[in-house]
């Protein structure tokens, strides 16, 4: 259970600039992401555009059910989170104003935003397997996961979870249907035990040797490569990553992302704000923050994790058939048993 923490110096704000200091001008600012590094990249746009920025933050759902609550009332002006399959939910809310903005156009490629949100970095959901278990090659594409081979070697997280969500709707849109169920039923088949925890618990579980094959997506890896600790140390040492459908379709791709809220009170703000992101320098902040890519061609991470994990085949599929995918896969999941 994720707890609503308001950052209280923003919710006073908020409350006050509600109540006409017009002449100031503010951003107002729901954001699902939590890592540290976002202070810079705040930090920046204020000092660049003299806009300040009231941030809530809390975990997606609670954002979400306040937005709604707040309706047309809302003081909100941009909603950022993670994961297509949680910007699509705020799309089938309404939530969004269609934003034309050249800038977003010519830095963020054409498959990577739709007219309501935009991605500002990308993940890859990839296969991490225990290098003394299971063989490489038993392990190259996510068709694999669902081969009897793997029978009592998969640890993954929840089927509700929108990185499955996502994983599964990159399936669907490639493979149809029907095949998509039968991959989703070979996984549950393949399952070491019942799906529980996040990426980093799977990453922990098949270097433990609880299960062989982990799917997680990729800046949980670079965080483990990156961390300190002897015992994450000792897990990197016993798992291999894979870049799943390097010969195929490449790499499952989701991104972070957001947009302008349909009743921002600030939308120019708003809009200056997600031009601001894709900006050389936040593109590095925000990418960096959390192990990811920038969507902006060109700009380079500072980032020696994903140095060292090097580069790959990523799959080029349109962030919409992401988000339009989400709701058949979930009966597919639902179907095939995965909890
Ligand atoms: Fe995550």
């Amino acid at each position: 259970m994720k707890l609503f923490h308001i950052v209280a110096v923003a919710t006073f704000s908020i409350a006050a600039a509600g109540a006409g200091h017009a002449q100031e001008k503010v951003l107002n600012l729901y954001s699902a992401r939590h890592y540290q590094t976002d202070e810079a990249l705040y930090a920046n746009f204020t000092k660049q555009t003299g806009i300040k920025i009231n941030r809530i933050e809390a975990g997606e759902n609670e954002l979400l059910e306040r937005l709604k609550n707040e309706g047309a009332n809302s003081p909100a002006d941009v909603f950022i989170t993670v994961d297509a399959a949680r910007l699509a939910k705020a799309d089938e809310l309404k939530l969004f104003a269609p934003i034309q903005s050249k800038i977003l156009e010519e830095r963020i490629p054409a498959h990577l935003r739709t007219k309501d949100w935009f991605a500002f970095s990308t993940r890859a959901r990839v296969i991490v397997y225990n290098k003394a278990s299971v063989k490489a090659e038993n392990v190259q594409n996510y068709e694999d996961l669902a081969d009897p081979k793997l029978k009592g070697k998969i640890c993954v997280r929840s089927g509700s979870h929108p990185y499955n969500l996502s994983l599964g709707a990159s399936v669907l849109e490639r493979l149809g249907e029907q095949k998509t169920e039968e991959w989703a039923k070979g996984i549950v088949a393949n399952l070491a035990r019942a799906p529980k925890g996040g990426d980093t618990d799977q990453i922990r579980s098949a270097a433990a040797g609880e299960c062989g094959v982990a799917i997680a997506n990729s800046y949980y890896v670079a965080r483990l490569m990156r961390s300190e600790k002897a015992e994450d140390k000792k897990v990197m040492e016993a798992v291999a990553v894979v870049w799943p459908n390097q010969k195929t379709s490449g790499a499952h791709i989701n991104i972070s992302g957001g947009g302008v809220l349909k009743h921002a009170p600030n939308k120019e703000a708003a809009v200056k704000f997600l031009e601001y992101l894709v900006s050389d320098q936040a593109q590095i902040y925000f990418a960096d923050g959390n192990n990811e890519w920038p969507v902006v061609k060109g700009v380079k991470t500072q980032n020696s994790a994903l140095a060292s994990l090097g580069s790959f085949k990523a799959e080029a599929m349109n962030v919409s058939a992401l988000a339009k995918n989400q709701a058949v896969v979930q009966k597919i999941y639902d179907r095939a048993g995965w909890k």
